[in-house]
């Protein structure tokens, strides 16, 4: 599993941010806590005692707790996604209250909810397969709800999934709940709509033995409509095909029909 591009450059170094007239250092993402509280000899530490800073939760636990749809909990502390929180919230002069004490750490967990389709390869969802009669029918699951992060703005992404497949023939199917788990975990990461589409489509025509699958996806971008552009009503759809579906092939009109009748129903 390869991670979304666009990150590199903030794990390498410190960034210093200003903030009115002073200037606060952003933390790099992996920041070391030592026992008296110092952050990489970032001025965050001094936050600590007014923001409630978790601890990471153990590895082990946290993609069976993510992928099992709840949030890991983290109650102890110096978990360095929630360090990095205050960091964000003190650059952006947030002021400090009541209701932010625990901020860190709720984000952290969202954060985490939001990002857990790292802890796991999505294509493992279509390694148990079934034996089909021999028609090898169309298999279209229109309907799915995906929410996702852009990777450019870490804004929401929130849309609606068609995922399709046609058996070649004589080639095994997968479980129908397998298709919504793949396009919902790749979407769970910092991405971009048309990669989430290509790799729901490549891993269904790499993993099973296909004509052709397709994943279309139309999606709200917060991007364009919480900034920017605001164009709160623009929607985005993406056609990804593989396997020997092209945009003439008949299974895609019949694939693309189902799609838009979901998608224009919400
Ligand atoms: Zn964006």
């Amino acid at each position: 599993m390869s991670p979304s591009s666009g990150s590199a450059a903030m794990d390498e170094s410190e960034t210093n941010v200003t903030n009115g007239a002073h200037v606060v250092s952003v933390l790099p993402t992996r920041p070391r806590p030592v026992p008296d509280g110092t952050v990489n000899g970032s001025r965050v530490e001094r936050t600590l005692p007014e923001h409630a800073v978790p601890e990471a939760p153990a590895a082990a636990t946290l993609a069976e707790d993510l992928l099992g749809g709840e949030p890991a909990k983290a109650d102890a502390r110096y978990d360095p996604a929630a360090v990095a929180v205050v960091a964000l919230l003190e650059a952006l002069g947030v002021p400090r209250s009541e209701h932010t004490a625990d901020t860190p750490g709720r984000v952290a967990r969202a954060w985490r909810f939001a990002l857990r389709g790292y802890c796991a390869d999505p294509r493992r969802h279509l390694t148990v397969t079934f034996p089909c009669e021999p028609g090898a029918p169309l298999v279209v699951q229109a309907g799915i709800r995906i929410t996702s992060t852009c990777a450019h703005h870490l804004l929401p992404i929130v849309g609606v999934a068609t995922v399709a497949y046609r058996p070649s023939k004589g080639a095994r199917i997968v479980g129908l709940s397998k298709l919504a788990r793949v396009v919902t975990e790749y979407a769970a990461r910092a991405t971009v709509q048309e990669h989430i589409g290509g790799e729901t489509a490549r891993a269904l025509a790499e993993m099973l033995s296909v004509d052709g699958a397709a994943c279309v996806i139309t999606a709200e971008h917060g991007c364009m409509s919480l900034r920017g552009v605001e164009q709160a009503e623009a929607r985005t759809t993406t056609t990804s095909l593989a396997g020997k579906w092209t945009a003439t092939h008949p299974d895609v009109a019949e694939v693309l029909a189902a799609h838009r009748a979901e998608a224009h129903r919400r």
